[in-house]
């Protein structure tokens, strides 16, 4: 047992001293038995949530509709659900009402897929009502019970077995491909939030060729926002076999950039991402752009930033295009300025000191400023910006007089 079990021991045993069941259940236990690194421990148990607070002093009600307390010992905390059933799901995903049960196979009834419904006992007891050993040996992602059915309930369950598929290297097994095939029209009642957590836990995986072709194949695309294009779509897997993407603004803007977006940001906004999300697969998208057409200058540097361009020339790395990570380094080591107000003089000391009205030229003179300044065309100290600005404004006075 690994050491985040081992300390969520004394739980499961309290419990049962006092009278219920409880098993480790979920992700955590699928993620031992294929020697994963664990993230958060879920515990199942038979007892009610007003039972889960007598037994422990410190608890927090997190979701007593759904079942869970969350229990605070030893510096720990644990989520703990009663066993439950749900029954007739509303919108394709909630249930309208879920049912307290004290038999642990009720609950792993369920689950979404077979190596998700294993229940681990203090003992170190695997329980597998469903085959998810079987499964988990043959790396196969199998529904629990009637795959359509599953699929019906809850839809959202097919972004998750994609996305599953995607992280373990795993195989959709043959009656839940046609499943979720069957029922992937129904992704259009999901919200759009949670789709996009799961596409981009899918498209950020190790195995993310293998999800992906997946989506393609069940047609999931045709209802997600803006993905229409299959062919486009499928080019991503041109990229060579093994590659993974560096993070989910160099995998969403290449997949843009495949279904042939500029910007991204209309697109994305139909996905609710964050705008800073959005801004940034935006800057990579010009960058990836800007690097087709030829070397990247310091301007591109400045305003797309070092993260844009870096993700952009690994890609092209991956496709064997030509690089120049040197050329990115230099760049970066020779830049003044990061942002406009590292500039060492101010617009308003600009005004007193050449006694400058206020209005757009002031603006305009700020601008040139900071673009030879990125350019490394001017020093950034306040005299060389003085004696810049003294030069400047003397040729525009006798370009004006030559007028
Ligand atoms: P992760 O590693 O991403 O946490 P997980 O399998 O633990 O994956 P969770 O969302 O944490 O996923 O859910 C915990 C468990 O609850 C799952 O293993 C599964 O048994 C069950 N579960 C979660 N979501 C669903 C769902 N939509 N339908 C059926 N069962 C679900
Ligand atoms: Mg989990």
């Amino acid at each position: 047992m690994p050491a985040e079990f081992v300390k969520a021991l004394p739980i499961l045993q309290k419990i049962r001293q006092a009278g219920y069941d409880a098993y480790f259940v979920g992700g955590s236990v699928r993620d031992v038995l294929l020697k994963r690194q664990i993230h958060d421990v879920d515990i199942a148990t038979s007892a009610y949530p007003a039972e889960i607070k007598q037994i422990f002093e410190h608890t927090i009600d997190i979701g007593i509709a759904h079942g869970t307390v969350l229990v605070l010992e030893r510096g720990g905390e644990y989520e703990v659900t009663t066993f439950r059933t749900e029954d007739i799901y509303v919108d394709y995903r909630r249930p309208a009402h879920v049912n307290f049960v004290r038999q642990l196979s009720e609950d792993l009834l369920r689950r979404d897929f077979t190596i998700n419904a294993f229940a681990l006992a203090d003992d170190g007891q695997v329980i597998d009502l469903h085959g998810g050993l079987a499964d988990l040996k043959a790396q196969l992602l199998r529904a629990v019970g009637q795959p359509s059915e599953r699929f019906n309930e809850d839809a959202l369950r097919i972004m998750r077995g994609l996305r599953f598929a995607a992280t373990l290297n795993f195989d959709l097994e043959s009656a839940t491909f046609a499943a979720m095939q069957t029922h992937a029209h129904l992704l259009t009642k999901i919200s759009i939030e949670r789709i996009f957590i799961e596409l981009d836990q899918l498209l950020c995986a190790s195995y993310w060729q293998k999800g992906f072709r997946d989506l393609l194949a069940i047609e999931a695309n045709q209802y997600l926002p803006g993905f229409s294009n299959q062919k486009a779509l499928a080019a991503l897997l041109d990229l060579p076999s093994g590659f993974i993407f560096t993070n989910a603004v160099q995998a969403w803007g290449y997949l843009l950039y495949q279904l042939g977006d500029t910007d991204g940001k209309f697109l994305l906004k139909n996905w609710k991402v964050s705008r800073e999300f959005s801004a940034a697969v935006s800057n990579f998208l010009t960058a990836y752009h800007k690097r087709l057409a030829g070397d990247f200058s310091s301007e591109d540097l400045y305003y797309l930033g070092l993260s844009s361009l870096t993700l952009v020339e690994e890609l092209f790395a991956a496709q064997n295009l030509v690089t120049d990570f040197d050329r990115l380094k230099r760049l970066d080591d020779r830049l003044q300025i990061r942002h406009k107000t590292e500039i060492s003089v101010s617009a308003g000391e600009l005004m007193t000191r050449f006694d400058l009205p206020a209005g757009p030229q002031i603006g305009q003179l700020f601008h040139q400023i900071e673009l030879a300044i990125v350019k490394g065309q001017l020093q950034n100290t306040a005299d060389e910006i003085f004696k810049y600005v003294k030069k400047a404004r003397l040729e525009s006075n006798n370009n004006g007089n030559n007028d």
